[in-house]
């Protein structure tokens, strides 16, 4: 996967991707599944915004019971299974507790009779799926039990727990990138760093987009009769500038996760209510034996490239973790690294996340034909709205040829290492050479946080950054420059430098 841009530009198109996070990289991989000749373009790096920064949970649909949407369940029990099933080593069963103290709908009996009512509804959730990647049906387990699995717990007025299973996408960037080399092989030209900027048209039918390279700063024009913009939270911002904004299409709202430098509370994901009233439920899961606690969610007023919740909001988060687990002292100063994202809201001003993908035909709106936009909700059911789409919009092109097939690897062939790794690992070095060379890598960063998980330790990878440079061929200006782009993100995530992490506070 190079980042050939000649050839890109001599090309003709059937579709232009816009956007490389989950939703266009599997309008990519589906249209590679139609035999499209398609070209993909992101402003950054493929999977580096919102999708980054997920809490890479594949959810099944326990929680869209509560509102009865029986087709957003369906929906994200069958997207579950393909990830499951396509993705084996990298989606695994996640086992999930509730403590419960029977307030609200968190009673034994309650939670039992949901439950299953969970499992018999998604009665085919494991057809086809290998059998370690099975969900067993959920239970509702005694106080006793509860204290076993998560010694934490508080007990006070504990009357059970709610035990179900779940998918966990761990390495959610590296599956991400697996799909757009599968769609790169089959069809697609991938090209990072290019951000779109305008849209060609004649006679009021696309023709083709401008974009520029980021890198060198020139601006260049593909060609495509079909256009989609797949830009997420800067959908609103492009269909502005490509035709005309659309209020509906992206309200805006934050969701963010953080990453504690703590060991997991426990080997289940934990659903866990501080007692507090009007309180809303937080995830706190295990991530590579850390504790990995989300997602809240807030208002927002509009895009950035790089949004962070403000001090405050952190502090309520930690002091709601505190009050919800009172032997867990959690503080500012344990935080390795806050991973935040735009959501669509359903309305704007609110944090309640819109509850489902909003498609537009911009010829429906007086817009040119050929173009569209979308956003979607969840990575989870990225594929499915990504088949939609197409569906919706390619007439008779729309047919599946095939089912393309993903490589199964090993571990570190994926680029998924210890969360502890160390340098002095030849395979290590090897692999990484191996990916400067064909996965289209332009930063320091894209190697370290997307095409590997090495980055997932900041530290580890702020000290061995200069050493990996060396594996690029950089000189001392570009690894200077690299490095401190690395830590900018990093400090901008969170992440506090000490002095012993190999690079100057
Ligand atoms: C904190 C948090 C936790 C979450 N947890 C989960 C979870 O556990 N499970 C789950 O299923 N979902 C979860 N989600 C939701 C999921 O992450 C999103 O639904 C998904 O990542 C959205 O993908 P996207 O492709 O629409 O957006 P993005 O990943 O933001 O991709 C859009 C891309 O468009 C690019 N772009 C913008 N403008 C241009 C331009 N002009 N030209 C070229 N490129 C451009 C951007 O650089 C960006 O890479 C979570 C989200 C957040 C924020």
């Amino acid at each position: 996967m190079k980042r050939d841009i000649k050839k890109a530009v001599e090309q003709n198109y059937d579709i232009i991707i816009i956007g490389g996070g989950f939703y266009g990289v599997m309008l990519a991989y589906e249209s590679s599944c139609r035999g499209l000749k398609t070209l993909l373009l992101e402003k950054n790096d493929f999977g580096s915004a919102t999708s980054f920064n997920s809490l890479r949970i594949v959810h099944g649909g326990l929680r869209y019971l509560q509102s009865l949407d029986l087709h957003r369940f369906k929906e994200s029990v069958g997207e579950r299974k393909w990830f499951l099933k396509n993705f084996p080593t990298l989606t695994k069963p996640i086992s999930c507790l509730m403590p419960l103290y029977n307030k609200g709908l968190q009673r034994n009996s309650i939670m039992w009779a949901a439950l299953n009512l969970n499992d018999l509804l998604s009665i085919n959730r494991n057809k086809s799926v290998n059998d370690e990647n099975n969900l067993l049906n959920g239970k509702v387990i005694s106080s006793e039990k509860v204290k076993e699995i998560f010694p934490h717990v508080n007990t006070n007025e504990l009357k059970g727990g709610a035990i179900w299973n779940d998918g966990a996408m761990d390495d959610s960037q590296i599956v991400l990138f697996e799909i757009l080399k599968t769609a790169s092989e089959n069809g697609c030209t991938p090209l990072n760093y290019f951000a779109v900027k305008d849209v060609v048209t004649e006679n009021d039918v696309v023709k083709g987009v401008v974009a520029i390279d980021n890198e060198t700063n020139e601006s260049y024009e593909f060609k495509s009769s079909l256009v989609i913009n797949s830009t997420g939270p800067w959908s609103r911002e492009l269909a502005k500038n490509l035709h005309k904004d659309f209020e509906n299409l992206f309200k805006y709202s934050i969701a963010w996760n953080i990453l504690f430098d703590v060991d997991a509370l426990s080997d289940h994901a934990l659903a866990i209510t501080p007692p507090k009233d009007n309180a809303k439920a937080y995830f706190l899961r295990p991530w590579k034996g850390k504790l990995f606690a989300g997602t809240t969610h807030q208002a927002w007023d509009g895009v950035e490239e790089i949004p962070i919740p403000t001090d405050e909001s952190i502090q309520n988060f930690i002091d709601d973790l505190n009050l919800s687990i009172p032997t867990l002292n959690l503080t500012k100063d344990n935080i390795v690294q806050i991973y935040s994202g735009l959501l669509p809201a359903k309305e704007q001003g609110t944090n309640e996340i819109a509850v489902r993908e909003i498609i537009i035909d911009h010829s429906e709106h007086n817009g040119p034909k050929g173009l569209f936009s979308l956003s979607g909700v969840k990575l989870t059911t990225s594929r499915l709205v990504a088949e939609k789409v197409l569906n919706k919009f390619l007439g008779d092109k729309s047919a599946k040829l095939k089912e393309i097939e993903f490589p199964q690897k090993s571990d570190e062939e994926f680029g998924v290492f210890d969360f502890d790794w160390s340098i002095e690992d030849e395979s290590l070095k090897s692999i990484i050479k191996q990916k400067i060379e064909n996965e289209s890598i332009v930063h320091l960063d894209d190697l370290l946080l997307r095409r590997t998980t090495l980055g997932d330790n900041p530290s580890k990878a702020l000290l061995n950054a200069e050493e990996i440079c060396e594996l690029f061929g950089w000189n001392k200006d570009k690894t200077e420059s690299e490095i401190e782009r690395l830590k900018n993100y990093y400090v901008k995530r969170g992440l506090v430098i000490k002095e012993n992490q190999g690079v100057e506070v």
